[in-house]
């Protein structure tokens, strides 16, 4: 049997409509992420980025093209059957870390589990390479918030792991060490970022420019 690819967008736009104006925010992108790999999408500001996760998420839905998840073509799905594409198959990581401040790390990572498993959320903890899980998000630095929604992302074994902008609020050297951590992970990686430096991370990278997806050269 052929591999599927994990996820596969066929000729995707997405227009948004605002008063009087409409704006395109992705032109017709076509590209496919094969298991495993890892890709890297960069762009200024307003170029798209942060459209494609939520599209390639299901939490916005294409004006056209088709986008499809292990074969899956989403629009075929209904929204419970949508409901529970994303949690068993996709992982977020965005660029501010949604912890709750509130629980403490353990918990955090807990959170989005359908049966709270403290062995599980402490062996991703500890592969992301965070310790004293009874800390708060608030005595965090910012590289530590972004390992713990790492881990946070993984606790459903998703095939894909959709990172908007996540190295954005890091300095260079916490830049490499995640990347490093989300190179090793048992997933599809598809990570934006305003910063085509980081390149040499990924399998695959391309370049957004006013909603047009080229591959990086
Ligand atoms: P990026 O994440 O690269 O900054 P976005 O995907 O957020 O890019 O935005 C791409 C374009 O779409 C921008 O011109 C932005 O203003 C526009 N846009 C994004 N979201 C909306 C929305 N909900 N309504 C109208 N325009 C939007
Ligand atoms: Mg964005």
């Amino acid at each position: 049997m052929i591999t599927e690819s994990i996820l596969a967008f066929n000729q995707v736009s997405k227009v948004y409509h605002r008063k009087n104006a409409e704006v395109t925010a992705l032109k017709d992108l076509s590209f496919s992420l094969p298991p495993d790999s890892s890709t890297l999408v960069t762009g200024p500001s307003g170029s798209g980025k942060t459209s494609l996760i939520y599209l390639a998420g299901l939490i916005k839905t294409p004006s056209s093209g088709k986008i499809c998840i292990k074969g899956v073509p989403t629009s075929d799905l209904d929204d419970s059957e949508r409901s529970l594409m994303i949690r068993n198959e996709i992982g977020f990581i965005f660029r501010r870390a949604n912890l709750l401040p509130y629980l403490n790390i353990l918990e955090n990572v807990m959170l989005p589990m359908s049966s709270p498993d403290e062995g599980k959320a402490g062996k991703l903890l500890e592969k992301a390479h965070v310790d004293k899980w009874d800390r708060f998000p608030s005595d965090m630095s910012p590289e530590e918030v972004q390992k713990v929604t790492l881990a946070r992302s993984l606790v459903n074994d998703p095939a894909i792991v959709l990172a908007d902008e996540p190295t954005a609020e890091l300095d260079r050297e916490a830049t490499a060490n995640f990347l490093e951590l989300l190179g090793k992970i048992d997933a599809t990686l598809l990570l934006t970022s305003s910063q085509s430096s980081l390149h040499n991370f990924f399998d695959k990278s391309y370049m957004l420019e006013y909603g047009v997806l080229r591959s990086y050269p």
